[in-house]
């Protein structure tokens, strides 16, 4: 039999084998139920390919995304290797040619989509066939603990885990934390997995801080005009800012197209294919855009706003560069975002209390990225359970300012937050700016009622702008020493902001350009 090396080099071409492509194809041709975690372009496509060939028997790869599995085909049979799929989508012609080529064993690899198991001929199907291999890809959507939970999928693997008898089983994904991690091994019974470095080398991750919406737009316009020649994603937020996004680039006589699940599926597909075949340079999309797409050379990834989850955001930002070469991505923070987030999660349609809080501790996670003062390549990969030392390239690293000590003033905000809620007996919570007001010894006249001119932290902080004091109290929130509760979304201090109030936590801040400008402190 042909080794997988050589397999690798005379049917696809390639002349060695990335980081865990070898480990992970000998542990599943040793018949080891295998997980594979490996970050986007890392290369995960030929750990099944290559065994796919090297067994007798077929490959099934189950995979949620119709679009992907398509390319994979094209691809794979442009490498004159037979490959089929069955999906929803395909017409009666591409149909009939799957199943001789299935049914007559030609075949080598049959992708399909999960749905396609619930019908009740293609299990059936599957039955009659001589599976050598069956693969579950986008693996980390089958853990609770996930940042994309899909309960239908779950059934899907239930299903085909009834249906052979003991199967060679890989099961693939770029992200999963060390607790998804864990949850997969369990649920599918894996015997070894192969997790190769997180880190994606060629990419540099950047982050702008403080930028109000036209800022916003100004920046991305500027930057795809400095770009001209560069593909890249956009990632917003709402349909709507796809929309005027769009528009206002195009109104700039940049190219670009809009992407978002509201259009029809007519729209979609020619927006993608644009951007795939370069027609369009820029493609601005909600999150909805690029599960699957694989384009090789996007240049740069930039979030309009902040995403969910660390786990998120970094599969979005793993669509840039991988081609391996230099990519950016660039994710323009600004904490009032936090807010939409938290009224995503709150309006989903999951209302159990464990899912809103898993998910509200995601998002806590992302907003303490923002305001991070540490390497955001090594915050990522301790998020994900990896040391790794400071990258040298990203926004932090090349930051030069130091970082200064505001504990007095965290602790002034802190305990003022406190007293206003005791004296509601913590039933209410206040925001920002009433917040920021009492402490610089001002009443606004709609809380006159409230007295909290009474209290002893009244005026604490007087003689500094409000927009200072609002500017600290974002940063306590993204910092996650502060959070948000209630019907009216007030502030309340967490448990780390308590451990701040009792001297146990030091809170250390970067300047800002307005810090320097004009100190937010008070002499500490
Ligand atoms: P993933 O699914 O992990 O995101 P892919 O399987 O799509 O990544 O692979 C990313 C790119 O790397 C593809 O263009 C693929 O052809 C290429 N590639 C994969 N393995 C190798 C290899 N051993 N040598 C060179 N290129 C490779
Ligand atoms: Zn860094």
């Amino acid at each position: 039999m042909q080794s997988a090396l050589e397999t690798l080099q005379q049917s696809f071409g390639y002349d060695d084998f990335r980081e865990g492509q070898a480990e992970i194809i000998d542990a599943v041709l040793a018949g080891k139920r295998t997980l594979g975690i490996m970050p986007t372009g890392g290369g995960k496509s030929i750990t099944y390919q290559v065994p796919a060939l090297m067994l007798p028997g077929i490959t099934v790869v189950i995979s949620p995304l119709i679009s992907l599995m398509k390319n994979q085909v094209d691809e794979l049979i442009a490498n004159g290797i037979d490959a089929v799929t069955l999906n929803s989508t395909q017409d009666e012609e591409t149909y009939h040619h799957a199943m001789n080529h299935l049914l007559n064993g030609q075949a080598k690899l049959l992708y399909l989509a999960p749905e396609r198991l619930k019908n009740e001929g293609t299990y059936a199907l599957l039955n009659r066939l001589d599976i050598s291999l069956v693969v579950i890809d986008e693996v980390h959507v089958l853990s609770q603990w996930g940042h994309d939970f899909r309960p239908s999928y779950l059934e899907a693997v239930h299903l085909i885990n009834n249906l052979m008898s003991a199967p060679r089983v890989m099961a693939l994904t770029a992200t999963a934390t060390q607790r998804v991690q864990k949850d997969l091994e369990e649920r599918l019974a894996i015997d070894h997995t192969v997790r190769t470095s997180v880190v994606r080398d060629n990419l540099t991750i950047r982050m702008e801080t403080g930028l109000k919406k036209k800022d916003k737009d100004d920046y991305v316009q500027r930057y795809v005009q400095k770009h001209a020649d560069e593909a890249g994603i956009i990632y917003v937020p709402t349909r709507k800012l796809v929309t005027s996004l769009t528009a206002f680039l195009t109104s700039r006589h940049l190219s670009v197209v809009g992407y978002h699940a509201g259009m029809t599926d007519e729209e979609r597909n020619q927006a993608q294919d644009d951007f795939l075949f370069d027609r369009a340079n820029v493609v601005v999309a909600t999150n909805a855009f690029g599960m699957g797409i694989n384009k090789s050379n996007v240049r740069f990834v930039i979030h309009y706003s902040m995403p969910g989850s660390i786990e998120a955001y970094y599969q979005e930002i793993g669509r840039a560069g991988r081609d391996h070469l230099p990519a950016e991505a660039i994710l323009l923070y600004a904490a009032a975002d936090l807010q939409r987030q938290r009224f995503f999660i709150e309006n989903s349609d999951n209302q159990t209390p464990e899912y809103q809080r898993l998910q509200k501790n995601k998002l806590q996670e992302m907003a303490n990225y923002g305001a991070t003062t540490v390497c955001l390549q090594q915050y990522i990969t301790r998020y994900f359970g990896e040391e790794t030392l400071p990258c040298g390239h990203c926004t932090n690293c090349l930051d030069t300012r130091t970082a200064i000590d505001v504990t007095t003033d965290a602790q002034k905000v802190l305990s003022h937050i406190v007293r206003m809620r005791n004296a509601r007996h913590n039933k209410d919570a206040f925001g920002k700016i009433v917040t920021a007001d009492t402490l610089r010894g001002h009443v606004p006249e709609k809380f006159k009622w409230a007295h909290f001119d009474q209290l002893p932290t009244f005026g604490l902080m007087k003689g500094i702008p409000r927009v200072k004091i609002a500017s600290l109290i974002d940063f306590l929130l993204a910092s996650g020493y502060l959070q948000i509760t209630g019907e009216y979304s007030g502030l309340m201090v967490s448990k780390t902001g308590l451990q701040v109030l009792q001297g146990e936590l030091q809170v250390m801040r970067r300047q800002s350009k307005q810090m320097i400008d004009d100190r937010v402190t008070t002499g500490s």
